[in-house]
């Protein structure tokens, strides 16, 4: 069990959703922390009923639950590194801003969920503007895949210039570090983006040709929270969370008769 940089073991919360099937949102998160060997806790924002062929129902929790879920862990527990996933509503999202603000955390990963990819909604229209104005000033590192770094930017991201220029602007919102994947791009790589407010590494990793990818940005960004949690820097935290969600690619399940889940026993 690896240790947390208090020598304690290393506790990573997940504010996200249900998936009900498994593959994705906090199931997806918490199997995660658990093989990378921290100890998780989630905050439910909503409900949704799903399985391989997609998303069946949304059913958002009461901003006051989201809040209380939160304030319970952080008041006893502790928390060493957090992860948000699909918060759906600007109220839930200011409700998660102020109590991150309230408990002063730090190692916050914001994985701006929008749309599964079966295109369910995940969040409302109206809520992007809460997410860049509330939530990207207190991130430590924000997650998007292209579709989503495009949504927050109003930006084309064709290239690597164009990722270089929307991670710079996700920046200046707030974010101290962007990490743009490039899982949607064609090529026989996924090259991933890690921009620090001034300089940009890359990350690549062989492109997997699989139907099994379901809850790819929810474990890639548990995977880092895990290694925040325990007191990796953040080159190394990306890095073992590209290794694991790599593996967890490979190891996708053949369950369900449509679009089946990522997963990795470590
Ligand atoms: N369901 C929930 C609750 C999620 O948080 C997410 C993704 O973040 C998804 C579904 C979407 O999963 P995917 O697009 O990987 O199929």
């Amino acid at each position: 069990m690896a240790e947390s940089i208090n020598g304690n073991v290393a506790r990573a919360l997940t504010i996200a959703g249900s998936d009900s099937g498994g593959g994705a949102g906090i199931q997806a998160d918490l199997k995660t922390f658990q093989e990378l060997g921290a100890y998780g806790m989630s905050a439910l924002t909503a409900i949704t009923a799903q399985n391989t062929l997609g998303v069946q129902g949304v059913f958002p929790l009461a901003k006051e639950a989201v809040k209380a879920q939160i304030h319970s862990v952080g008041s006893d527990i502790g928390v060493d590194a957090l992860k948000t996933g699909m918060l759906f509503s600007a109220e839930i999202i200011e409700e998660v801003a102020e109590a991150i603000a309230f408990f002063g955390w730090k190692k916050v990963v914001v994985d701006p969920v929008m749309i599964a990819k079966g295109g369910a909604s995940l969040l409302q229209v109206e809520a992007v503007r809460a997410l860049t104005r509330k939530l990207l000033p207190l991130t430590m590192i924000v997650t998007p895949n292209i579709p989503e770094a495009e949504h927050l930017t109003g930006m084309a991201v064709r290239n690597k210039a164009d990722k270089l220029e929307a991670a710079k602007k996700l920046s200046s919102l707030g974010a101290r570090y962007v990490l743009i994947k490039g899982g949607h791009e064609a090529g026989t790589e996924a090259v991933d983006l890690l921009f620090d407010g001034s300089g940009y590494s890359e990350l690549a990793g062989r492109r997997i040709e699989t139907a099994r990818t379901h809850g790819t940005g929810c474990t890639y960004s548990a995977a880092l929270t895990a290694g925040l949690a325990q007191g990796l820097d953040i080159e190394e935290a990306v890095r073992q969370a590209k290794a694991y969600i790599q593996a967890a690619i490979e190891d996708g399940i053949a369950i369900g008769s449509g679009h089946g889940p990522t997963n990795h026993w470590a």
